[in-house]
């Protein structure tokens, strides 16, 4: 469609778990600020919902208001909640504060009340806040299995009672969180679980026998959603080819689409990123002793065992590499502990096992290659950032990397070369990229800083690809 539909303008909820930088995991944090201010900036009008977590730093929300308290209905109770209003990001945002245990905690997630019914009962108190305050917006965009449950609300109850207007799309950012779920516990919303044990509605398609017991809300947010989008053209793909929602969304075929992620091109600039200590741009010229970086979260979708091959390969090669990472199992914290000990007092190695906003900034800007040998990446928005930074990307082809990284010994398209690709995930496939990485970086001064020049001017921004979205919402919006 032409460009009409930005003098048509749109009003976009979203209703989400994370959100760059005061509630960020991972890059679903990242999405949702950046589409959301790209769709500003296009002016459209944006609202976020998110839980009020404890652990955000309030000193970060400006013009932070309580704006209405209110009941929402969870397991046979309306507990009492606050909305709260503020600008995070120059966005409007709404916090979702219940007055029972939920979202309590030092982080995010992994607090010690039960993340499932904390998230149902923040899908409904979503729709009931909307109800409550007359609020209908043209498209509520949910994400995840967390607010999966949305579209079934949305469909199975509030259209009933005073919600019209709204249409529904759901972001999948990453189809292994399945958002799992019984009859039992999907019935604490007030839905009636036990209407949505078959099929054809959210009966979790892994399941022996299609148990009706088990239900995944991830698939329920797939069946009752207007739109489906994953965030990037190979992982739609692949998605639709193997996995345990190929059926589901073959199903929905006709509205599963890919629409590749873009990074905020504003928070991320290295020429007035304020975390550096001085800012450039294009004319950057690479150290003597190349940097490999690897910015992650450490589990095992991002390839530990490659992380950790790197480690000794780079120091074979004779090169620095830093790895800034937080993982979220402790066996895996300890491993990375043991390799921490044994190599940050006397190597060219660190290992930093945290979650630093600050750093990372800091360690795109310096690096020379960033590392992301993913297994399966749905989008992966690392290599992007690293690329803005002038970071040449080393990455495993698969979903999102493979639609954004091109090797640079690929003669078939030079127009797009930009990195170091490799494709089995075994350690001699990693190998064969990183030497051919430090190579070119060792051999070619110049055609290396050329590439620097070159990735630095990728436009992976969101104004590339908001525009699809804004698409997909006015293709189902009510006119
Ligand atoms: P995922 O969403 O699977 O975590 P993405 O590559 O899409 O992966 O997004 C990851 C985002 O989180 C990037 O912005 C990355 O810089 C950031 N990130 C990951 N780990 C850390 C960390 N330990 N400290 C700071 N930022 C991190």
């Amino acid at each position: 469609p032409p460009e009409i539909q930005d003098i048509d303008l749109l009003h976009i909820v979203h209703v989400t778990a994370e959100l760059a930088p005061i509630a960020k995991v991972g890059g679903l944090g990242d999405v949702v600020t950046g589409l959301g201010r790209a769709c500003l900036s296009r002016g459209h009008k944006v609202d976020i919902m998110l839980p009020f977590y404890e652990c955000i730093q309030k000193q970060n929300i400006n013009e932070l208001e309580l704006v209405t308290t209110y009941t929402s209905y969870h397991d046979g109770n309306w507990v009492p909640t606050n909305a709260y209003r503020g600008i995070v990001s120059g966005i409007a945002v709404i916090f979702i504060e219940p007055s029972n245990h939920f979202f309590k905690g030092e982080s995010v997630y992994g607090g010690s009340y039960n993340e499932l019914e904390a998230y149902l009962f923040f899908s409904r108190a979503c729709l009931e806040w909307m109800q409550i305050t007359g609020k209908e917006p043209d498209i509520i965009h949910v994400h995840e299995w967390q607010t999966g449950v949305v579209p079934l609300l949305y469909w199975d109850m509030y259209h009933y009672l005073s919600l019209q207007k709204p249409r529904i799309v759901l972001t999948i950012h990453n189809m292994e969180h399945y958002g799992e779920c019984s009859q039992e516990q999907l019935s604490k919303c007030g839905l009636d679980g036990s209407l949505y044990g078959t099929v054809d509605k959210a009966v979790d398609d892994r399941t022996i026998g299609h148990n009706p017991e088990r239900l995944s809300l991830l698939k329920g947010g797939i069946v009752y959603s207007n739109a489906v989008v994953t965030v990037s053209p190979t992982y739609l793909t692949e998605t639709l080819c193997s996995g345990w929602l190929t059926r589901t969304l073959m199903q929905n075929r006709e509205k599963y689409i890919g629409i590749l992620n873009g990074i905020d091109t504003t928070i991320w600039n290295p020429a007035t990123d304020a975390f550096l200590p001085t800012n450039y741009d294009a004319q950057k010229v690479g150290g003597r002793v190349p940097l490999i970086v690897c910015i992650t979260r450490l589990v095992a979708q991002k390839g530990l065992h490659l992380i950790r091959h790197a480690i000794k390969l780079v120091e074979q090669l004779g090169g620095q590499m830093i790895i800034l990472g937080k993982a979220s199992n402790t066996q895996v914290e300890r491993e990375f502990e043991d390799l921490a000990n044994s190599h940050n007092k006397d190597s060219d190695i660190r290992i930093l096992l945290m979650y630093s906003e600050e750093l990372s900034h800091m360690l795109y800007a310096a690096a020379d290659m960033v590392l992301v040998p993913s297994i399966y990446e749905p989008c992966g928005l690392a290599q992007m950032i690293g690329m803005r930074y002038g970071a040449v990307p080393v990455v495993r082809k698969t979903g999102g990397l493979a639609d954004t990284v091109f090797d640079l010994d690929d003669h078939s398209q030079p127009e797009m070369a930009n990195g170091f690709v490799f494709e089995g995930i075994d350690e001699e496939s990693l190998d064969g990229a990183l030497h051919r990485a430090f190579s070119y970086y060792k051999e070619k001064p110049n055609d290396w800083n050329r590439t620097v020049q070159n990735v630095m001017k990728i436009d992976n921004s969101w104004n590339n690809t908001a525009g699809k979205y804004i698409d997909v919402y006015n293709s189902i919006r009510v006119k």
